[in-house]
């Protein structure tokens, strides 16, 4: 079964003997792109556009300040604002979203390279335990090509670096090194690097120590989701009634 029964896949039609690009084309690149950029499949939904307001209430949660809702909507206009900035080469800091699982930040950090790759920029989607993983094995066996700097020179320099679910892995003296080493070569080298944790800076800071602590500050604005229960808890409920 084709996807496309216009071209049958070939991203070329044939219209009297003259090729054309076909409309899924730039599906294709950008499913391509996502692919390179190290984004699932999942990430084709994950628009600007689907992050819904409406999931976070208008009250304000146990800890005070702004509203459910205000808080989403400001991280997201920082999301969206960070794309222009990068757009127009005016970024002057990242960003750190923290919340609990569920709270939509990382959604919001997968919106935002989706909406950077569409505008031509080079992005990669790194999930901190899994590539600490990767950069232990590497280390361990680097017979298999794959060798620990080449790795850590691609996400060392990479122009755009999304580091999702930062804090959800070992702490050994190695990963805390590790972590310190990357966000610190990224600041001194103006690389934008936006970051999810399931964990606020106070409880990175216990974890990971205060010197990483301050880089994530100077690297990123720091923004905090909340949500009073899980969203995909949520979706599940309204896919129900809507069935
Ligand atoms: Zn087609």
């Amino acid at each position: 079964m084709y996807q496309c029964k216009k071209c049958n896949d070939r991203g070329i039609v044939l219209h009297e003997g003259v090729a054309y690009r076909c409309r899924c084309w730039s599906q294709k690149i950008l499913d391509l792109k996502i692919k390179k950029a190290n984004l699932g499949v999942n990430f084709n939904d994950a628009k600007f556009s689907n992050f819904k307001l409406d999931y976070y209430p208008n009250t304000i949660p146990p800890d005070g300040e702004a509203t459910y809702r205000e808080r989403a909507n400001k991280a997201l206009l920082a999301a969206k604002g960070f794309v222009n900035d990068i757009n127009t080469n005016k970024v002057k800091k990242g960003l750190f979203f923290c919340g609990p699982v569920g709270s939509g930040k990382t959604f919001l950090a997968s919106a935002t390279a989706r909406e950077l790759l569409l505008n031509n920029h080079e992005v990669l989607f790194v999930v901190v335990p899994d590539f600490l993983d990767a950069l232990r094995f590497t280390f361990d066996k680097n017979d298999n090509g794959i060798t620990e700097k080449g790795l850590m020179d691609v996400v060392w320099n990479i122009p755009i670096l999304i580091l999702d679910d930062l804090g959800a892995h070992n702490y050994t003296q190695w990963t805390v090194n590790k972590i310190y080493s990357l966000l610190n070569y990224r600041l001194n080298n103006k690389l934008p690097t936006i970051i999810t944790s399931n964990l606020t800076l106070n409880e990175l800071e216990i974890l990971l120590g205060d010197r990483t602590c301050s880089r994530i500050i100077a690297l990123c604005n720091v923004f905090r989701l909340l949500v009073p229960k899980d969203i995909r808890y949520i979706q599940s409920l309204n896919s129900m009634i809507t069935q």
